[in-house]
């Protein structure tokens, strides 16, 4: 248990970082031998789309970019791979490449791009022999298949068997052991991580591995399970952990307030009071909300209230932080030197419950507060306020930002050949 670890005397756990740093030991792309080579580049592409099947944010697309332009200049013939939604192990039409596809070409309108209608196997071994060095070959779902979950040998081989180099740009991914996150590397000698994974591992792992303080992590969003796991190791690391969104009513309801119809873990009711414990006896603070925005439902509500958390009545759903938390938590804010956060602090995409997470949004950038974004969410939060642009770092991994920030070595990082 990470709170029996020694502490310095600020209260501070030195922590063992040795595995989030090994990425440092792996190849990147500058690392590869390339020229003329066919390289397999596991991306993620896994973007937002509305109803009508249009990207909504293509963040994902454009970032692995530098990475392709880089191969092409390097004569390679460059094979793409993505999965796309959750397709379960069979074939679903709309979340078939199609839509990428289109998108990858107008990102590269100078590039002859070529989409397969299957991930291995003789046809899609045909169009990789055809291709020509400089040119890009987009493969379909690996999700339409089950062996991809399963991380088969046979497929994975099968995917090998297309390429002489493989490189991940999959960071949103690179936590799964999937074929083509991770098995793959057994059957391909030459491997490492592109410019985007680079980025990623290095911004998170800085924060962690040497903070500028006070580091302060805000906490919110629906996901209280993922989320929970990774305040034990902020605990001696972090100077505070700001609590809100739906994260917030377990640690409201373990402290023994009523928090009436809002969202809760009951199974994590225990480990909460555990890290409010553990968090007293470190240099970590946890602040939870002193009043939030109620409603009586929430998807069509006819009463939007503010009350104090003593105040939450059997009726109330609690969707927003109010404003005497919005104050406390921006001057801890301006106090800070480094921000982590993962997800958003209300309902955003109403906007009667948006203001906790625009507010704190508009104080980090207008303060020039530096911070990283983690979480899908949260990303589409500060794009939906048009501040994408503004903020520090807007990692493209929420799930994987998380297990970095636990001091975890990625498998899909850790299968790539050291340097
Ligand atoms: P992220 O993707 O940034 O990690 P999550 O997936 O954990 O974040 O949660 C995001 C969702 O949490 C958003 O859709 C938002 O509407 C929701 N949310 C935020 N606050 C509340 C709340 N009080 N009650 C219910 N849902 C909430
Ligand atoms: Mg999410």
């Amino acid at each position: 248990m990470l709170v029996s670890e020694p502490k310095d005397n600020a209260g501070y756990i030195k922590r063992d970082l040795t595995d989030m740093l090994k990425f440092r030991d792996k190849k990147s792309l500058t690392d590869l031998d390339l020229r003329n080579k066919r390289v397999l580049v596991r991306v993620d592409f896994n973007v937002p789309m509305n109803e009508h099947g249009n990207i909504t944010d293509a963040r994902r697309i454009r970032y692995t970019l530098p990475t392709i332009h880089y191969l092409l200049n390097e004569n390679c013939r460059v094979i793409l791979i993505s999965h796309l939604g959750r397709p379960k192990g069979k074939v679903v039409d709309s979340l078939k490449m199609d839509t990428i596809y289109k998108r990858l070409k107008e990102y590269c309108p100078l590039s002859n791009i070529y989409l397969a209608d299957e991930c291995i196997g003789s046809s899609v071994e045909k169009m990789v022999k055809k291709l020509k060095a400089r040119e890009i070959l987009l493969l379909e779902n690996p999700r339409f298949y089950p062996e991809e979950r399963e991380n088969d040998v046979d497929f994975a081989k099968g995917l090998a068997r297309l390429a002489d180099v493989y490189v991940t740009e999959a960071f949103a991914t690179a936590h799964r052991r999937h074929a083509s996150t991770y098995g793959v590397c057994d059957h391909i000698e030459e491997k490492g991580y592109g410019f985007l994974v680079e980025k990623e591992m290095k911004f998170i792992s800085n924060c962690i591995a040497k903070p500028k303080r006070p580091l302060t992590v805000i906490l919110g969003g629906k996901k209280v399970e993922d989320k929970l796991d990774v305040i034990k190791y902020l605990i001696g690391v972090a100077d505070n952990i700001l609590i809100g969104g739906g994260m917030a009513y377990t640690f409201l309801l373990a402290k023994g307030y009523s928090i009436g119809k809002s969202v809760r873990d009951l199974s994590k009711l225990e480990d909460v009071r555990q890290y409010m414990k553990n968090a007293e006896a470190s240099c970590t603070r946890i602040y939870l909300p002193r009043d939030v925005v109620v409603c009586d439902e929430l998807e069509y509500p006819s009463k939007i209230e503010q009350v104090p958390i003593t105040e939450i009545n059997e009726n109330h759903v609690g969707v927003d932080l109010g404003d005497e938390t919005i104050e406390v938590y921006k001057d801890i804010l301006s106090k800070s030197q480094q921000v982590i956060w993962q997800g958003p602090l209300g309902v955003f995409e109403r906007q009667e419950f948006e203001k906790g997470t625009k507010e704190i949004a508009t104080h980090l950038i207008e303060n020039k507060i530096y911070t990283i974004i983690g979480g899908g969410d949260s990303a589409a939060a500060f794009e939906k306020f048009g501040f994408q642009d503004d903020v520090s770092f807007i990692s493209t991994g929420g799930g994987a930002s998380l297990e970095v920030m636990k001091g975890t070595l990625l498998p899909g990082i850790e299968c790539l050949s050291d340097k």
